[in-house]
């Protein structure tokens, strides 16, 4: 019976094993297959800008140079899509740095006012241009968090100018904070905006990358289609919440939360 024993042991060992690597086959088949999809989505996305700028150098160079009018409309539009390259480049490594686990978040302790002010004055001219009014409420002046500022920075900057972006002519984009009702440790910083809204059945989509409910409106707007998704990552890289609410035709709001610092502050000062 020892040997029975020895051998019952060995097969549940070997079965574990087995069962071990079959997991992680199946862990190394998931991120294979996320890469493919990754790699198709991204050639996918650059051919679009790549084919429109070979089309406006092809005509310029077909005899259109001749016209100096033509020939100026036509730089404008390729520097426009080379400009959108730029942004898609820049948004790639944003986040296959964060989906790779590669960019870790450096928490420190920050005043949420100061930076909602920052990033609403460096967008206030794209807020003009679209005739879209930046209202502020409480901004949470001497409030501490801990977070990433950056990365905290890069999330206000992206929802911000998606609420100027699907905004209406005359319309409003309303910044604030609020205590959150779920945990009194936690606050809820919102970006509410009176736009075109998102259907229901989007709304869990539109953090997935490069899904726009509108892909010319995006487009036209300089959209990469990764600003939600970074969002995303970013507040699960902080281990808050990100909400989405929106009534098509009214407006959205998006909100995260941000833990709140209990002690003096040691990295940041009140302006
Ligand atoms: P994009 O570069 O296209 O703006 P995002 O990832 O930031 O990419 O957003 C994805 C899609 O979600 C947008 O194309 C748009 O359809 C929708 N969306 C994002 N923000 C808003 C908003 N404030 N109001 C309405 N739709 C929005």
């Amino acid at each position: 019976t020892d040997h029975k024993d020895e051998l019952d042991y060995l097969i549940t060992q070997s079965v574990r094993a087995s069962k071990t690597v079959e997991r992680e086959i199946q862990r190394l088949n998931r991120i294979e297959n996320y890469r493919k999809e990754f790699i198709g989505d991204i050639s996918h996305e650059l051919k679009t800008p790549i084919f429109a700028i070979q089309g406006f150098i092809e005509t310029l160079l077909n005899g259109a140079i001749e016209d100096e009018e033509v020939n100026r409309q036509f730089l404008k539009k390729a520097m426009r899509n080379v400009n959108r390259l730029t942004f898609l480049t820049k948004d790639l490594m944003e986040i296959s740095k964060l989906e790779t686990g590669e960019l870790k978040s450096e928490i420190q302790d920050i005043y949420v006012g100061n930076l909602i002010k920052d990033v609403v004055e460096s967008l206030q001219y794209k807020a003009q241009k679209e005739n879209v009014e930046i209202e502020l409420e409480d901004i949470g002046k001497n409030i501490l968090v801990h977070a990433d500022r950056n990365q905290i920075k890069q999330v206000l900057i992206n929802l911000v100018e998606n609420a100027i972006k699907y905004n209406r002519s005359g319309g409003t984009v309303t910044v604030g904070t609020k205590p959150f009702s779920k945990d009194k440790n936690r606050i809820l910083v919102y970006i509410q905006d009176t736009g075109i809204g998102i259907d229901q059945q989007y709304i869990d989509r539109v953090t997935e990358r490069f899904f726009r409910v509108d892909k010319s409106r995006s487009r036209e707007k300089g959209g990469t289609g990764l600003g939600l998704a970074i969002v995303k990552h970013i507040m699960e890289a902080h281990g808050e919440k990100f909400f989405i609410e929106s009534t098509p035709g009214v407006g959205s709001t998006f909100s995260f939360t941000l833990t709140k610092v209990q002690r003096s502050p040691v990295s940041d000062t009140i302006d």
